[in-house]
C-alpha cells in the first residue's frame, strides 16, 4: 500500500495567509516542509481520503493525478475537508476516460454538497452523479464497505461538538492497513473497543494542539495525547510493532517550523508528516 500526504495542515492551512503570528512568521522563514496544505491522503492513486479546497494545488505542485480515482471518503464537512466544487473539475476533462468515483462519507456530507449544487447549479443529485461520473454512499461509524480492492471501515470520531457527523476510516487492501485518525479528540471507549479487532501498518493521528499542552480541547488533540494514543496503539496491537504512527493535521495557532515538531515528537516514536511524504507500508 503507497501513501502519498496530499495536506499535513487542518483547517486555513500553514501559514495562514491572513497572520503574522510567530509560527506563520517562522513557516515562512522556513518553508518546505514546514509549509502544510489542508488535509488529504492519496493510496495507490486511486482512493482518496478529504477533498478540502487545497487538493488541486497539492496535485499540482506533487505532480499527482487524480484520473485513476474510484473511491473518496470524506470524513467530515468541515471545510479543510470539503470543498464542494471539488467534483466541478471532472467535467472538463478532455481525451480521458474517467472512471466511476464512489463517494463514501456521512450523510450530512451528502446532504451539503446535494444542496450546494442545487443552489449554485441547479443540479439535482441524479444530475450531479452522472455530470462529475460519480455514486454517493452515506456511512457512519460501526460500518464496513467492500469498495474494489479495499474493505473500509469506519469508526467514531471525537469531533464536531454534536453539530456535525464525523468518522475515522480504516483502509485496508491485499498488501496492508492504514487508519485515518487526522480530525479527533481523545478517543472514546467505544472507538477503542472497534479498533481492539484490527491491526495496521500505519496510523495519522491528530497533532493539531502540539506543544499547547494548557489547552483540551473535545475535537482535538494536544502532543501529550497524540504521543499517548500511539503508544497505546502499539502496546495493543492496533498498530503492528513494525508499524509507523504519523503526527498530523497541523494548525499555525500550534505548529511551526517542520524541525522544531520533528524534535518534539519524534522521540516519542512518532515521524512527523508533511506534504509530499509518501510511504509504503504492508507488504
Ligand atoms: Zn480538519
Ligand atoms: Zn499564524
Ligand atoms: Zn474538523
Amino acid at each position: 500500500m503507497r501513501l502519498t500526504i496530499l495536506g499535513s495542515g487542518g483547517g486555513s492551512g500553514v501559514p495562514n495567509p491572513f497572520c503574522l503570528c510567530a509560527n506563520c512568521e517562522a513557516v515562512r522563514r522556513t518553508g518546505g516542509r514546514s509549509l502544510r496544505n489542508a488535509p488529504a491522503v492519496l493510496i495507490n492513486g486511486d482512493l482518496l481520503i478529504d477533498c478540502g479546497p487545497d487538493v488541486y494545488n497539492s496535485a499540482k505542485q506533487l505532480g499527482v493525478r487524480l484520473n485513476g480515482l474510484r473511491t473518496l471518503v470524506i470524513t467530515h464537512r468541515h471545510s479543510d475537508h470539503l470543498d464542494p466544487w471539488f467534483f466541478w473539475g471532472r467535467r472538463g476533462v478532455v481525451d480521458t476516460e474517467l472512471p466511476l468515483l464512489t463517494v463514501y462519507a456521512p450523510q450530512d456530507v451528502l446532504d451539503q454538497v446535494f444542496a450546494f449544487y442545487e443552489r449554485n447549479v441547479r443540479w439535482d443529485r441524479a444530475a450531479l452523479e452522472v455530470q462529475t461520473r460519480t455514486a454517493w454512499r452515506p456511512v457512519g461509524a460501526g460500518m464496513m464497505k467492500l469498495a474494489g480492492r479495499y474493505r473500509l471501515h469506519f469508526f467514531p470520531a471525537t469531533h464536531g461538538e454534536g453539530q456535525l457527523e464525523a468518522v475515522l476510516v480504516g483502509v485496508q487492501d491485499a498488501h496492508g492497513a492504514y487508519l485515518h485518525c487526522y480530525d479527533t479528540g481523545p478517543l472514546t471507549d467505544e472507538a477503542w473497543g472497534m479498533l481492539a479487532r484490527h491491526r495496521f501498518d500505519l496510523v495519522a493521528l491528530d497533532a493539531c494542539i502540539g506543544g499547547e499542552t494548557g489547552y483540551q480541547s473535545p475535537e482535538h488533540m494536544n502532543g501529550p495525547q497524540t504521543i499517548d494514543h500511539a503508544r497505546r496503539m502499539r502496546e495493543s496491537g492496533i498498530l503492528k510493532p513494525e508499524g509507523v504512527a504519523l503526527a498530523t493535521h497541523f494548525v499555525h495557532q500550534a505548529a511551526g517550523a517542520h524541525e522544531d515538531l520533528v524534535a518534539y515528537y519524534e522521540p516519542h516514536g512518532l515521524t512527523v508528516s508533511y506534504d509530499g511524504l509518501e510511504l509504503t507500508v504492508g507488504e
